[in-house]
């Protein structure tokens, strides 16, 4: 059967992120079915779901209790849109429940049906607030290189992944990036190696300043990152970084925008990267683990600053979208964080998994291919370097895909970023399953050794 689906695949669907010549060459996995961390493929094979599926399945596979809310909710009203003065029960009550999560200034909501919208709300705020302001010429939106803030136009634009710029025409106008505060890639690995992390991250936020100032110190709007770099490897900055960029910000009065769509609901220990690194964002992109991934919702907490512009001076918003809060997707979400609230998911990662995780991990660090193994709440990454040289891998080696590729194999879903491999499996995880996590990881190095 399994053969037939793939003869399928191969012959009509064109899929997310992928060499479609290659996949047509080689064939896909069939994923059937999940319970836990756990995914199981057609071919009878069970695997540990390193990456919560992509980073989003944090209350882990088969909770009954988000199929009941969303069954109920398809019963009792399957859909009805939040445009103009209508609405319905849990679109309210989730924006409810996620004011009261996020920091105290946030206090309204803007539901997306996936983080890219997300993010191209974001833009459209950006501009309408300073608009309103009256100060149109801050337009400037600042982002980070290597940075993934979506797939639409206005997500890959603010996203600073080079390939998606090149293949996806052109990008949308008055976004600029900056260096990232990758201190492995950069700083030791980079072309400062004599600098110590805190002295790299200081000079990644010095590097935001440059950057205003090349533009124009009236013209910057805002400054959107993630507050670990996740898609693009899971870099946690220095921990000096963030305050300084804090501070360049307030100088200048320039919007922040951090991007929770990974970081958000417990990944990193906190139920948002901003309560972790004490930042006060004015919006903050939502999606993910929101609801678990069980289905797509996404949205932008609004600080009262721009809120309060928006409502009082704003008239009319033209923008939305037709799934903007949908009935059943944010049913699943309130129950999906009711359930993380009432089993205290995210204080368990934070004083428990997450620490345990990185003592495991670090484990890893004295395997001849990791030159770095580091890890925040249940988010962690090694990065392979050649035990020859003692250096970083040719690219065209593709060290990383060999590496997933064998873990994979070997029941352990990572991924590979260029040959940065990649943890973040789902929240519920186990201690006794991060130790197999931990183990499989290791057997998959020693193989691609
Ligand atoms: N922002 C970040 C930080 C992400 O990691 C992603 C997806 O990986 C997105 C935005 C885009 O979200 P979506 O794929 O739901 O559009």
């Amino acid at each position: 059967m399994s053969h037939s689906l793939q003869a399928l695949d191969r012959a009509h669907h064109l899929h997310p992120f992928t060499d479609f010549k290659a996949l047509g060459e080689e064939g896909s996995r069939i994923i059937e079915r999940a319970e836990g961390v756990y995914i199981h493929d057609a071919e009878g094979n069970r695997l540990l779901d390193g990456m919560a599926g992509l980073w989003c399945v944090n209350l882990g596979y088969g909770r009954v209790e988000l199929v009941t809310a969303a069954t109920e909710q398809m019963r009792r009203l399957p859909y009805y849109n939040n445009f103009f003065k209508t609405t319905h029960p849990p679109a309210v009550r989730l924006a409810e429940k996620l004011c009261a999560l996020a920091p105290a200034h946030l206090n309204h909501v803007f539901f997306t049906g996936s983080g890219s919208e997300a993010n191209d709300t974001v833009l459209r705020m950006v501009r309408r607030y300073w608009t309103l302001k009256g100060k149109p010429e801050k337009h400037w939106v600042i982002g980070r290189e290597n940075g993934y803030h979506g797939s639409t136009v206005a997500g890959m634009s603010l996203g600073g992944m080079a390939p998606m710029h090149d293949q996806g025409g052109p990008c949308v106008p008055g976004i600029t990036h900056v260096r990232q505060p990758y201190w492995f890639g950069e700083g030791r690995f980079g072309d400062v190696r004599d600098q110590d992390p805190e002295a790299f991250g200081r000079q990644c936020a010095a590097a935001i300043e440059e950057k205003i100032l090349e533009l124009g110190e009236e013209t910057v709007a805002a400054f959107i990152a993630e507050p670990v770099q996740g898609a693009g490897g899971a870099i946690m900055p220095p921990a000096s970084y963030w305050p300084a960029v804090k501070e360049v910000l307030s100088r200048y009065d320039i919007l922040l925008v951090v991007d929770e769509v990974i970081c958000g609901f417990g990944r990193l220990g906190e139920w948002f990267g901003s309560v972790h690194y004490d930042l006060a964002p004015d919006l903050m992109p939502i999606a993910k683990g929101l609801s678990s991934g069980y289905l797509p919702i996404g949205g932008v907490l609004v600080g009262d600053r721009v809120a309060d512009t928006l409502i009082q001076e704003g008239g009319e918003f033209f923008h939305g979208f037709t799934y903007s809060g949908h009935p059943v997707c944010a049913a699943v979400a309130l129950k999906n964080l009711e359930l993380m609230e009432a089993e205290g998911v995210v204080e368990r990662v934070r004083d428990e998994l997450g620490p345990y995780l990185a003592r495991r991990w670090a484990t890893l660090a004295d395997h001849p291919l990791v030159g770095e193994a580091r890890s925040l709440g249940l988010m962690g990454a090694l990065e392979l370097i050649d035990p020859a040289s003692g250096e970083r891998f040719d690219k065209a080696l593709a060290a990383g895909n060999l590496c997933r590729d064998i873990s994979f194999r070997r029941g352990l879903v990572m991924r590979s970023v260029g040959d940065t491999m990649i943890i973040a499996p789902p929240l519920v995880i186990t201690r006794e399953q991060i130790d197999d996590l931990v183990t499989l990881a290791r057997e998959a190095l020693d193989e691609t050794a």
